[in-house]
């Protein structure tokens, strides 16, 4: 008999955001807006082309990322998602029983590819629905490898500042790596939020995630990256797996991202509907903390399962964490009027 690995049978798998034909899709915090207009016409011509391998360097988009970020190329990783290039950071550097800190509850891939990659999660609890710093540096030990700071933080939506995030950086030892996932970041208010790789970015021991995945509204064709100190971003190179960003999606990210208007234009009005949907569900009495990110988050406890089967019933799909509190995507206006509407006739 062949034996898996023991640290994968009590490991759950990753739960997708449901889908259901015809119903408002606000599980999974994906761009209601569709693809750019570029993008879509430039798959169209590039379509034939695939019967090559991609470039496995990913040049053309490591250099626009490079110009967009202002830094070196040799400092940028990409990966198939930034769930992929997480897990190449955990590869990098976690090593049997190591430990990988990040606060909890976060993104749900963590304890999943930390375990994967054969270390062990240290889940910080959070404190009032954020990130704890300060237990989490006080999580760390001789045997952490690395710790994720999500922010703004998925499912609950709140971030931490510039003077927070940059006390924390001083107090991580400098063997130990900080990835700062900012998955979110266009959704943010610079003012509040800081972005950490001008805050940190020429540490030599912080990693910045970025994704397409939302406010690029690219999620369905997989492209994420790091930017990172230049031996660090070498080797998650390696630990990539090969040709695992598909030619469409290079050639998608690099147009995507020179439609930086139009992503504004968008993330804006995705903040301008987070403010609607909130303000209103405060008024139904619902308790939402502060979102810096696509989507809001609602303290729901032990009645989350069955709101999300209220939504369901209305043809809206929501992501409960049971026990926890319910994650919804802002969506277009009409889907968004659909939510604020099952949450009127709330009876929890
Ligand atoms: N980080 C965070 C915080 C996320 O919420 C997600 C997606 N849910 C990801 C990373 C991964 O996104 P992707 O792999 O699509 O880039």
């Amino acid at each position: 008999m062949v034996r898996v690995r023991p640290a994968l049978a009590q490991l759950p798998s990753y739960v997708p955001g449901r889908k259901l034909p015809g119903a408002a899709a606000l599980a999974s915090n994906e761009s209601p807006y569709g693809m750019l207009p570029g993008v879509v016409g430039r798959l169209g011509e590039l379509a034939g082309g695939v019967s090559r391998y991609p470039d496995m360097s990913a040049a053309s988009l490591v250099r626009a990322l490079a110009e967009h970020h202002g830094v070196d190329p040799d400092r940028i990783a990409v990966g198939a998602g930034s769930s992929e290039v997480c897990a190449q950071l955990l590869h990098s550097v976690v090593g049997p029983g190591d430990e990988v800190v990040f606060g909890w509850r976060s993104f749900e891939a963590y304890p999943i590819l930390t375990a994967v990659a054969g270390g062990r999660a240290v889940r910080i609890p959070l404190r009032e629905h954020t990130l704890d710093l300060d237990a989490m540096a006080e999580g760390i030990n001789g045997r952490t490898r690395l710790v994720f700071v999500c922010n703004p933080n998925n499912p609950t939506s709140t971030a931490v500042g510039a003077r927070a995030l940059r006390d924390f950086a001083d107090r991580v030892p400098d063997e130990v790596l900080i990835v700062v996932d900012e998955a979110y970041r266009e959704y943010a208010d610079p003012a509040l939020v800081p972005d950490a790789l001008d805050l940190l970015g020429e540490r030599p021991n912080v990693v910045v995630l970025r994704t397409f995945s939302k406010a690029y509204g690219l999620a369905g064709l997989r492209v994420g990256y790091c930017v990172a100190p230049k031996e660090i971003a070498a080797t998650v190179r390696k630990t990539q797996v090969p040709f695992s960003v598909s030619a469409l999606a290079q050639e998608a990210a690099v147009v995507a991202l020179g439609e930086r208007a139009e992503v504004a234009r968008r993330a804006a009005l995705t903040v301008a509907e987070r403010e609607r949907v909130t303000g209103r569900l405060r008024a139904l009495g619902f308790e939402v903390p502060d979102s810096q990110a696509n989507f809001v988050w609602l303290q729901l406890a032990d009645t989350s399962a069955e709101f999300a089967l209220h939504c369901l019933s209305g043809k809206v799909v929501v992501r409960p964490f049971l026990g926890e509190g319910v994650r919804v995507t802002i969506g277009l206006p009409e889907e968004n009027d659909a939510l604020l509407a099952l949450a009127a006739t709330w009876r929890g």
